[in-house]
């Protein structure tokens, strides 16, 4: 099969990441393939059996013109800097052009031990796979800037965790793979000439429209920035928490990449975080902007040998950018708030009303996202779906009242207001004890309920009578979350 790679990065790069090969799996097996996404991508995969496309995306049999490599990259991890981290369970098959001209990486992750392995196998167990595969399409389907998954094939080989689980391969797909921290290994490393390439390779690759600045590194800085501040309020929007926020985990492509013990709040509590290893909070719900904030500092300092080279004073602008970091944030989770309660035109009581509004729902532990539905559903008469979220029916009374005026004010068509808010509150998100089934089904060789689940996550909006029981929250007796890497 030929997926007409153009390996540029491969080709441009050399030194920028070691060569790898796959370990060939005995028995691969397709457990899911994504056929919308193949077509965006205009692969070549029409007439491909599914024993075919198990063999490629497995790495059994590579497809004709991949140049397998490992990208080199450190990272801050919890706080703490790692010189030396890398591809250790994902190899880069190579690059396609989609038919619009778009640029992708196709990775298979999970496909055997890299030069930067480390005590790692390499490998990847089905669950993490799978939720990687559920999870990333979910937030696709919801707007989410994100990597995609192509597709998951099972290795037929057994993978040692805390238990041995069946082992599988991811294939993803990502507008590139560059991290922050790619960009640090190479500042750490190697110094001003390697992140000016690289800086110069990212700003070819994602914004050619920043070629001309004055201080191109300057304006990479700037844009990624603003990338992650709109992530971030997605994220935030839809109740997401990545759960390793990590420098390495952040693509400067402002894509959500590496979902790991990733998971969705149910009830709202700012603090709430999921990942059996976070144990200080660090990557809570609640503190992602911060997190995001720091990030970019770091990623300001492994482009500064980069800034300074094209002019040493330029470094006061690239401290002032970063320093912006919370008001640029601001506006884009203010305006997405907005959109969440059809709020039209900003206020100077925004901020007032935003937290009151998190206040209540933490005080009264309410569901994030059925709470916005509901709203949606006072403005077309009806208060009950509201009433069923409270303890007490008008324990949110005066922030009702406070939201009603805004929506008044603005004397708008309410069952027009009520459908734009219904197109960006999710109905149906990837709720934590509907993964777990379908994980725990999948690990014991039953696809079906995750296929069931991921069909309805890609409808994220549109109300179903026959998907009603996938917008309930979980029952009382699936008690505490936690999530492992
Ligand atoms: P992550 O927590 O997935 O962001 O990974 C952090 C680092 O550990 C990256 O360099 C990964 O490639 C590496 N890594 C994670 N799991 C494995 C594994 N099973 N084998 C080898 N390397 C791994
Ligand atoms: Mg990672
Ligand atoms: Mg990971």
């Amino acid at each position: 099969m030929d997926f007409a790679f153009d390996n540029s990065f491969y080709v441009t790069m050399k030194g920028f990441y070691a060569a790898a090969e796959v370990a060939a799996p005995l028995a691969p097996k397709l457990l899911a393939f994504n056929d919308d996404l193949a077509k965006r991508l205009g692969l070549p995969v029409a007439g491909a059996g599914e024993d075919d496309l198990a063999r490629i995306l497995s790495g059994q049999k590579l497809p004709d013109g991949a140049n397998l490599l490992a990208f080199a990259y450190a990272g801050h991890q919890f706080g703490h800097f790692s010189p030396q981290l890398g591809d250790g369970r994902a190899l880069l098959l190579g690059e396609i052009v989609a038919p619009d001209g778009a640029r992708f990486d196709i990775q298979l992750k999970g496909s055997g031990p890299t030069p930067f392995s480390r005590n790692g196998d390499g490998k990847a167990a089905i669950g993490p796979v799978l939720r990687e595969y559920l999870v990333s399409e979910a937030m696709a389907a919801m707007g989410v800037p994100t990597t995609r998954s192509l597709a998951a094939v099972a290795t037929g080989d057994r993978v040692q965790r805390e238990r041995a689980h069946p082992g599988a391969v991811l294939t993803r797909v990502a507008s590139s793979h560059i991290r922050v921290g790619t960009f640090q290994f190479f500042a750490a490393h190697y110094g001003a000439d390697h992140v000016i390439r690289l800086s110069d390779y990212s700003i070819n690759r994602h914004f050619p429209d920043l070629a001309d600045a004055a201080n191109p590194h300057i304006a990479l800085l700037d844009r990624v920035i603003g990338l992650q501040c709109d992530l971030v309020a997605h994220w935030l929007g839809v109740g997401f928490i990545h759960g390793v926020m990590n420098t390495d985990n952040i693509a400067i492509s402002g894509e959500t990449l590496d979902y790991g013990p990733c998971a969705f709040m149910d009830r709202f509590a700012v603090n709430t975080v999921f990942s059996s290893i976070d144990v200080n909070g660090r990557y809570a719900y609640g503190r992602q902007p911060q997190i995001m904030h720091w990030n970019m500092a770091r990623f300001a300092e492994a482009l500064l040998p980069a800034i300074h080279a094209v002019d040493p004073v330029d470094v006061e602008q690239a401290k002032a950018i970063v320093a912006a970091v919370p008001e640029r944030f601001r506006e884009a989770w203010f305006a997405r708030m907005r959109a969440k309660l059809g709020l039209v035109a900003s206020s100077e009581t925004d901020a007032d009303l935003f937290d009151g509004l998190f206040d209540a729902l933490e005080r009264h532990s309410v569901d994030f996202t059925s709470f916005f539905r509901a709203l949606a559903m006072l403005l077309r008469g009806d208060d009950a779906p509201l009433s069923a979220l409270l303890p007490q029916r008008d324990g949110m009374a005066s922030w009702i009242d406070n939201w009603r005026k805004r929506i008044d004010l603005a004397t708008v068509d309410l069952m027009e207001r009520a459908a734009a808010m219904d197109a960006v509150n999710p109905l149906y998100i990837p709720r934590n004890h509907l993964v777990e089934a379908a994980l725990e089904a999948a690990e014991a060789g039953d696809m079906g309920p995750w296929r069931d689940l991921l069909e309805v996550v890609r409808h994220p909006f549109e109300s179903r009578d026959d998907w009603e029981v996938y917008a309930q929250p979980a029952p009382e007796t699936f008690g505490p979350y936690t999530t492992f890497c």
